[in-house]
């Protein structure tokens, strides 16, 4: 059975991404090598920034966190200090690799259930001046939570910080001028908003920034700066690269073009959420995130208010009629999350919505009182 995946990552991708991955390919092939080529160009457009501008692309083997640990271990010298900007799972993820490199470095930290703010980050770098490198995420998909980028970056620029920018569940799903944001690395990877399949994260960058990570890295194969310099003298990775992968994402990247560009994939997804908070509106869903911090991509749900609601069998049930949701990663509240992104459409959104009604009556679960949502 075809099973579409509601989920941040991997995600549902069409058949000619896969079918992209249907001849071999060496790594040193010439169409291999131009591939790794286009790719790395076509990033920086996405980007809205160029070689000329000053930025580079790194492809990086593994899955996103191999991309985000790759710069935090080669972008934060010995003499710096990194502060993480932290309100979910994927801040703390950073925290946790500045630990095991022992990096110097801060943790301000914020509610799941709110935004990482400018204001609270300019009043801790007033009182800490030792701050060199500042890391946030951009959509937390512990929540769903959008945070203001632009706002922390123009902090950045003010305070001269580093700005570090985990966008990996949001680049290519949202427009996003990275010069403007004055975002010295992003980092994504191939199996989100690109609708790729999963193999490597990609790092947009500085290369003025790049230049000063040589012989910083704390790790062979996550040295930021010996991937770039492996992949400008040949056009090469250093260790094999996922060549299938590769393929595949530059076959989405046509993809997305096709589409129209990030604009309408922005769109679709957009369209994509409001198709569900309608519909879970109707049967009775709570949602964590006040509406104003919400993002697009990911959505968390409160578990209802039912002793017949089990999260297991729902879940189940689901995966049974080939629909893919996630659970929730909250700290304290019982949640499950919906995602947007990839190969889905507004009328596989109103399907789920219709399966979950489905299998909450057949589970016996009674919602409140039904809410028609304004939108
Ligand atoms: C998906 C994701 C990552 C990377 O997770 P991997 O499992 O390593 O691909 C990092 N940050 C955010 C916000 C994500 O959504």
């Amino acid at each position: 059975m075809k099973k579409l995946l509601f989920t941040p990552g991997p995600l549902t991708t069409s058949r000619t991404v896969k079918e992209a991955m249907l001849e071999d390919v060496g790594s040193r092939d010439y169409v291999f090598v131009n591939a790794v080529k286009e790719i790395r160009s076509e990033l920086l457009t996405l980007g809205h920034v160029s070689q000329a501008m000053g930025y580079e692309t790194v492809l990086v083997q593994g899955s996103g966190t191999f991309g985000i640990e790759s710069v935090i271990s080669s972008a934060v010298g010995k003499q710096d200090v990194l502060l993480i900007l932290a309100n979910g799972a994927y801040g703390e993820r950073i925290v946790k690799m500045a630990v095991i490199h022992q990096l110097q470095h801060q943790v301000l930290r914020f509610p799941e259930s709110e935004i990482v703010t400018p204001e609270a980050t300019i009043n801790y770098l007033e009182a800490h001046p030792e701050i060199t490198h500042v890391a946030c995420i951009h959509s937390e998909t512990t929540t769903g939570v959008f945070n203001p980028i632009g706002a922390i970056g123009a902090v950045c620029e003010q305070y001269n910080k580093v700005f570090i920018v985990d966008a990996m569940s949001s680049f290519g799903g949202v427009e996003m001028d990275i010069d403007a944001l004055k975002i010295d690395y992003l980092v994504s990877s191939s199996n989100k908003c690109i609708e790729g399949v999963p193999g490597f994260a990609f790092v947009i960058c500085k290369k003025a920034q790049l230049e000063k990570c040589k012989g910083q890295g704390r790790s062979l194969s996550l040295d930021l700066y010996d991937q770039w310099a492996g992949l400008e003298a040949n056009g090469q990775f250093r260790f094999t690269p996922p060549t299938l992968s590769l393929l595949a994402f530059r076959q989405a990247m046509k993809e997305l073009q096709a589409e129209g560009g990030v604009p309408a994939r922005e769109k679709r997804y957009k369209t994509n959420k409001i198709t569900l908070d309608t519909g879970m509106a109707e049967l009775g869903f709570q949602q964590y995130l006040q509406p104003g911090i919400q993002g697009h991509i990911i959505t968390s749900f409160l578990y209802p208010d039912s002793p017949n609601f089990n999260f297991e069998r729902f879940y189940q049930k689901l995966n049974d009629r080939g629909l893919i949701i996630y659970p929730g990663k909250l700290g304290k509240t019982d949640a499950f999350r919906i995602g947007n992104i990839g190969q889905i459409f507004p009328d596989d959104v109103k399907r789920l919505v219709q399966a979950i009604k489905e299998v909450l009556e057949e589970e016996g679960v009674v919602m409140p009182k039904q809410e028609k949502q304004t939108v």
